[in-house]
């Protein structure tokens, strides 16, 4: 195995155009790090043949490749309509109602049944990611009467976004519930969870997991305008975070989505909190074998503000090429690190914004690293890591040179598959000699170079569960 030639991390979602054995294998080896389950769509069963095979074609490769289970949350859609498609005309005149038992074919049932306490004449209702757009005309009681703003097709089951209501809606479901325990059974551990609003849903699900006896790993999906607000406060609970900018673009006005996701990855980053940036990427590669110069350009500059990962959706899951567009994605990642890391705007800007942090020693340490590899040929840093805290921390000055985490506990190996330029390696056994097992690993795996300078860096306690202990800074010229 080779290390990967770009260190930005890539999750590709699965869905029917990549489920199958052999894409799977083709998408790892190009370049996807994380798996992500939309668990919205398909049947439990289903999923549970996915990870099987996911876990199989990794595990034949070699490689860590975390399943991301995305839970869908209190997601708002239209019910089931008695016919469909209904065409929605610009200018008329339609019904949407919360209850289940109308029998008017022309009526649009939304399965929320506070509706019509969330909005008020006036409201704007987008359906379908926003391509449909209703204005609240008048309720009375369970009808909701609407003009038709922006018209189109409307089939069963669309999503409905309500920006700028209050909703009446528990962030976890019972559905939510119900995937949780289904994916801690089968072994999952990491979680995306949408349409949180602060911190303490985020909580909700960690707690939750804890008494069941599990550790999870938790990527706050932010797309609702509150979580926009309480970012600092989810930035205390979550251990990633998702900018999905499909429901974000509808909830907030979609020209402040650009600077949003500047400003969102600064402050992961500054906190080390590895950031996901999301939909529609390369969306055009659904149907087209090359992206827009947008897109392209668009993946570059999530790269640049520094995010950790970049998303495909639609792209992997339902696209024509799966393989071409984790391949493109791959490329255009690889030749904008180069250029970051030729002009050093990453290690300058971290500088700056550092100088004006309190400072503990794992920050003092990560920025000597970081320093020493602006300084040296250095190799690898080498990192073993009961948390992946130390390697979070070197991260996020988005270094040309792979960290390499090795820890004993797989959570933290499949957390490390979501941060940037860092290589996680799961150390079986008990280990005596950090350094010997660092070395025989990177013989095994074939990264061993002699002659080249190494770091490593552990704190006394590291291997042994404690956080933060990481008080050692060592080089080394492997022999
Ligand atoms: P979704 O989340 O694909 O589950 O909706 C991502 C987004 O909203 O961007
Ligand atoms: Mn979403």
């Amino acid at each position: 195995m080779m290390l990967s030639d770009h260190k930005t991390k890539i999750v590709c979602t699965i869905g029917p155009s990549s489920s199958s054995e052999e894409v799977l294998r083709g998408l790892i080896l190009r370049g996807m790090n994380v798996a992500r389950l939309n668990f919205s769509h398909g049947e439990l069963f289903q999923h549970r043949e996915i990870v099987y095979r996911i876990r199989k074609t990794a595990s034949e490769i070699n490689k860590i490749v975390p399943i991301l289970v995305d839970l869908p949350g209190p997601k708002i859609r239209v019910g089931k309509l008695i016919n469909e498609p209904i065409f929605l005309q610009q200018g008329d005149t339609v019904v949407l109602t919360t209850s289940d038992d109308h029998t008017d074919e022309s009526f649009i049932p939304i399965e929320y049944p506070q509706l019509t306490e969330s909005i008020s004449p006036g409201s704007l209702i987008y359906i379908n990611d926003g391509f449909l757009q209703l204005e609240c005309l008048e309720i009375s009681q369970k009808n909701i009467k609407c003009k038709v703003i922006v018209g189109g097709e409307l089939t069963s089951n669309k999503g409905v976004n309500l920006p700028g209501s209050d909703l009446f809606l528990e962030p976890i479901t019972e559905k939510d519930i119900q995937m949780i325990d289904f994916a801690l059974n089968e072994g999952l551990d990491c979680f995306s969870i949408s349409f949180i609003e602060k911190g303490s849903d985020i909580k909700k699900i960690r707690d939750y997991a804890a008494s069941k006896g599990k550790q999870v790993f938790l990527v706050a999906k932010i797309e609702r305008e509150k979580a926009v607000r309480n970012i600092d406060d989810i930035l205390l609970e979550a251990d990633a975070i998702m900018i999905a900018r499909g429901d974000l673009g509808i909830e907030i006005p979609i020209e402040n989505v650009p600077i949003v996701q500047k400003k969102i990855i600064h402050k992961a980053n500054l906190r080390s909190i590895p950031v996901i940036t999301a939909t529609q990427m390369l969306e055009s590669m659904t149907a087209n074998i090359r992206p827009t110069r947008a897109e392209a350009t668009d993946v570059a500059n999530a790269i640049i503000d520094g995010t950790d990962a970049l998303m495909l959706s639609a792209e992997t899951a339902i696209g024509k090429y799966p393989l071409n567009t984790v391949e493109i994605m791959a490329k255009i990642a690889k030749q904008t690190e180069k250029w970051r890391s030729n002009s050093k705007t990453g290690i300058y800007q971290m500088k700056k914004a550092m100088s004006k942090m309190q400072l503990q020693i794992n920050d003092i340490i990560s920025l000597q690293i970081n320093e020493a590899l602006q300084q040296l040929p250095i190799k690898y840093v080498l990192v073993p890591t009961a948390s992946g805290e130390t390697c979070r921390h070197i991260s996020r000055f988005r270094p040309d040179t792979w960290i390499i985490g090795f820890s004993r506990y797989p959570h933290t190996c499949n957390s490390l598959a979501f941060q940037y330029g860092v290589h996680p390696i799961f150390i079986e056994g008990e280990v005596t000699d950090w350094e010997h097992t660092a070395f025989e690993m990177l013989k095994k795996y074939g990264f061993y170079a002699p002659d080249e300078l190494v770091i490593i860096t552990q704190g006394q306690t590291a291997g042994h569960g404690k956080k933060g202990g990481t008080n050692l800074l060592k080089f080394i010229r492997l022999e």
